[in-house]
């Protein structure tokens, strides 16, 4: 087993003892409760001088080329790579996921910065062909400014990545605000990233502001220095944050919650569904945005699967995620085992029925659940971040996707099929409405190549791979004259 001081040692990070001040946020490991670190939260005009630095670190970041750019970025991975496992392990002593997931964390980190190099020789802009004759029409991509990065606990360190990388190679400066409850995994990106910035003779190109969300959190919100506020999160505070980004005419790139379904076929591949479905439902306890929450059956195959379903819960090994054999460690606080034991009680109130697990360790340890639920129960429309998995049933496939669609958010889906028909349908305008859609494998676990984000109330935001990078910069349209008339568009004659 990996040890809490071997980790700590390795990051250079030191533990503490006692109870955190008021000025400071407590770190602690939701395995068992301890704390793992205290650390200073930041004042408001702390916060400031460092938006300050962002800007003045714009100014000279912007005018580097592109590729040289890249090459910071190159060096960040090649550090992330040399601390894959203690990074990896940090993420589990903070979040309570396991050491496989956690490690994972860091690949996906090292796998956007490799993405992100290459695009640093690929910013392209189109060329249109104009209607006037002697001229060219093109477009530029140009850095945008300081970009804001509020993360949520779950992705501690991966989805600063994804953001930060892509905004480094468009030449944007960034500033980041991590979740609260996870601040010693950002300040160990944070150390990282100073020492490649020093080494390469760059500073303040990323840095990290951890404090009170009314204090730094609100300020970042208003802040007109920050032109792009990436925001990732539940749906209630991403709304909040858009209405305020948006009221200062800022641009908001929204990542919130997820209630993702994943449709099986009577013609499916079950030992495949089986996998994909306990991965998505139990993998991070629960707790990812992507996670499996729905599963919908059809008539043929419910109850085969709902008996393999109850079997394979059976074999989850729960408990220390610092134990390489566990599958499924804690949930991050106390507050979210609550959440969850009630949402178990108002499952049953609005006529669901637990077939296995939901009951309470101890500390924050609880069994993943399975509730067969009636259509159109109105739990099913809220994603509660815990292990529960709802089972529903249909007969058409026409009602599975009613069924599938029936919820705000819009995230991440799958079908189960081996019915050519049945993939393309759920994958056509009239099937899935969600930002991610896959078929014969599960909802969690997106790689970084694509776009990722969801519709609805998961806020449209993409983030990541394809042309999501476009987010991070401005967009000029160019049109250069070199004839020696002043033909006017549209035809218009302005002769005088
Ligand atoms: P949360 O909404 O409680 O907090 C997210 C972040 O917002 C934290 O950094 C928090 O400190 C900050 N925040 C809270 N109030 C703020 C305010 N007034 N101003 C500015 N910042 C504020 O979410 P969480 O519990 O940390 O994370 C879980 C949620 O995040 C789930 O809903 C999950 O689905 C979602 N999530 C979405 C994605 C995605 O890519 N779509 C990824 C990970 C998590």
């Amino acid at each position: 087993m990996v040890l809490r001081e071997e980790v700590f040692s390795r990051l250079c990070l030191e533990p503490v003892n006692g109870r955190g001040s008021a000025g400071e946020l407590s770190s602690i490991d939701p395995n068992d409760g301890a704390e793992l670190a205290r650390v200073r939260k930041m004042s408001r005009a702390e916060y400031d001088a460092v938006v300050v630095r962002a800007e003045q670190a714009f100014r000279l970041w912007r005018h580097v080329p592109a590729p040289v750019r890249g090459n910071l970025v190159r060096e960040i991975a090649a550090e992330l790579r040399a601390c894959k496992a203690e990074l990896g392990a940090l993420v589990t002593l903070e979040v309570g996921k396991i050491l496989a997931e956690g490690e994972g964390e860091v690949q996906e980190m090292i796998d956007i910065a490799d993405f992100a190099v290459g695009l640093s020789r690929q910013l392209y802009g189109k060329t249109m062909h104009s209607e006037r004759p002697g001229h060219r029409m093109y477009e530029q991509w140009h850095p945008l400014g300081p970009v804001g990065v509020v993360s949520a606990f779950n992705f501690p360190v991966a989805v600063w990545a994804w953001n930060a990388m892509l905004a480094a190679v468009c030449g944007d400066t960034v500033v980041w605000k991590p979740s609260p409850r996870t601040p010693l995994t950002a300040i160990a990106v944070q150390t990282i990233c100073e020492r490649v910035m020093r080494r390469l003779g760059h500073s303040d190109v990323f840095q990290v502001v951890i404090g009170d969300n009314d204090v730094v959190g609100e300020a970042m919100l208003d802040d007109r220095r920050l032109p792009l506020l990436s925001f990732t999160g539940s749906c209630a505070v991403g709304r909040h944050v858009a209405q305020r980004v948006s009221a200062r005419l800022g641009r908001s790139l929204l990542e919130l919650g997820g209630n993702n379904a994943l449709i099986v076929m009577d013609d499916a591949d079950l030992d495949l569904a089986m996998r994909a479905i306990v991965f998505g439902a139990v993998g991070t306890a629960g707790q990812r945005c992507t996670s499996t929450r729905r599963v919908l059956l059809q008539r043929g195959i419910a109850s085969e699967m709902t008996r393999r379903l109850i079997a394979a819960y059976q074999q989850i090994r729960i408990g220390n995620p610092m134990e390489p054999a566990t599958l499924m460690g804690p949930l991050i606080s106390p507050q979210a085992v609550d959440q969850m034991i009630s949402g178990l009680d108002l499952a049953r109130a609005q006529g669901g029925q637990v077939l296995y697990g939901g009951n309470h360790l101890g500390g924050n340890f609880v069994e993943p659940a399975l509730v067969r639920a009636p259509a159109g129960m109105p739990l099913l429309r809220e994603e509660i971040f815990a292990p529960i998995l709802y089972l529903l049933e249909f007969d058409h496939l026409d009602d599975a996707i009613a069924q599938h669609n029936n919820v705000p958010q819009g995230l991440s889906s799958a079908i189960f099929t081996r019915d050519v028909r049945s993939a393309e349908t759920f994958l056509s305008h009239g099937g899935s409405d969600c930002g991610i859609a896959n078929v014969n494998l599960g909802t969690s676990g997106a790689e970084i190549g694509g776009a990722f984000g969801g519709e609805k109330d998961t806020g449209g935001g993409r983030e990541a791979g394809s042309d999501s990078w476009q987010a991070y910069m401005r967009r000029q349209t160019n049109t250069m004259n070199w004839s020696d008339q002043l033909p006017l568009a549209q035809g218009i004659d302005f002769s005088f």
